[in-house]
């Protein structure tokens, strides 16, 4: 008796583990995914997720242009299919463009089959408004499985995590998503912020621009150099970088 309750409350241990560890951004368990350079390289990398989003998509590109910065964008293919116009200006103006799904589910709940029609249906989107898939994946809420990743490379895509959360999702002042990100920042990082939000088209994101803005001002005074996601990899590949 004892023992099956033991033996129950460490398989719960066990599954609140794994839980915990299929959602954490930098967790290894369920195959290599990118989330930075080493400890101290003087780059970082800011990638938006939900977009595109009507207005503020355009706004961060105008910021982001003023700094001259590239970034990665992570879209949700349902609205690459309402605003293609959108996803075809984040490319035109040098951007990355990664798969983001297509409704924004947690992919820790869905079956081999749902998540291949939710990558699918994103690249479909992708294609037709830019004319070309991603090479980029990053799961919604960093959620997934053992299958999850496997399934990802089946597309060709590479999955993206972060290391730098900007909590920006509610939408806080800019000082506060500025002070989080900060916090966080050790060089090499993958930073999280959104232009978009999951839930609707529209999504007030004037404070992650304004953020966006000061965050390129600040690290670019301390020698830190923005860059996309791919040029990221392709430095941690170089000898002297870090394999992941
Ligand atoms: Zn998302």
């Amino acid at each position: 008796m004892l023992g099956s309750i033991l033996a129950g409350a460490s398989a719960v241990g066990a599954a609140v583990a794994a839980g915990y560890q299929s959602m954490a951004p930098t967790g290894q368990w369920y195959g290599r995914t990118f989330a930075g350079l080493a400890r101290g390289t003087k780059q970082l990398a800011l990638t938006y997720d939900d977009g595109p989003n009507d207005a503020y998509t355009l706004r961060l590109l105008e910021t982001l242009a003023r700094h001259d910065v590239q970034a990665t964008f992570f879209l949700i293919g349902r609205y690459v299919r309402q605003r293609p116009d959108l996803a075809r200006e984040i490319v035109r103006a040098g951007h990355i463009v990664g798969n983001h799904t297509f409704t924004h589910p947690n992919l820790i709940f869905k079956t081999a089959g749902e998540t291949r029609k939710e990558l699918a249906s994103c690249r479909a989107a992708l294609e037709d408004a830019i004319g070309q898939p991603a090479n980029l994946f990053r799961p919604p809420f960093g959620g997934r499985r053992p299958g999850t990743l496997r399934i990802a490379r089946e597309f060709g895509l590479e999955p993206v995590m972060w290391n730098v959360t900007g909590y920006d999702w509610t939408a806080p002042p800019a000082a506060t998503i500025e002070k989080k990100v900060e916090s966080q920042i050790r060089g090499g990082d993958v930073i999280l912020l959104h232009d978009g939000d999951d839930k609707q088209m529209g999504a007030d994101r004037s404070q992650t621009v304004l953020a966006t803005d000061h965050l390129i001002t600040r690290y670019r005074s301390e020698a830190y150099k923005f860059v996309t996601i791919p040029q990221m990899m392709k430095d941690a590949r170089v000898p002297g970088g870090i394999s992941y």
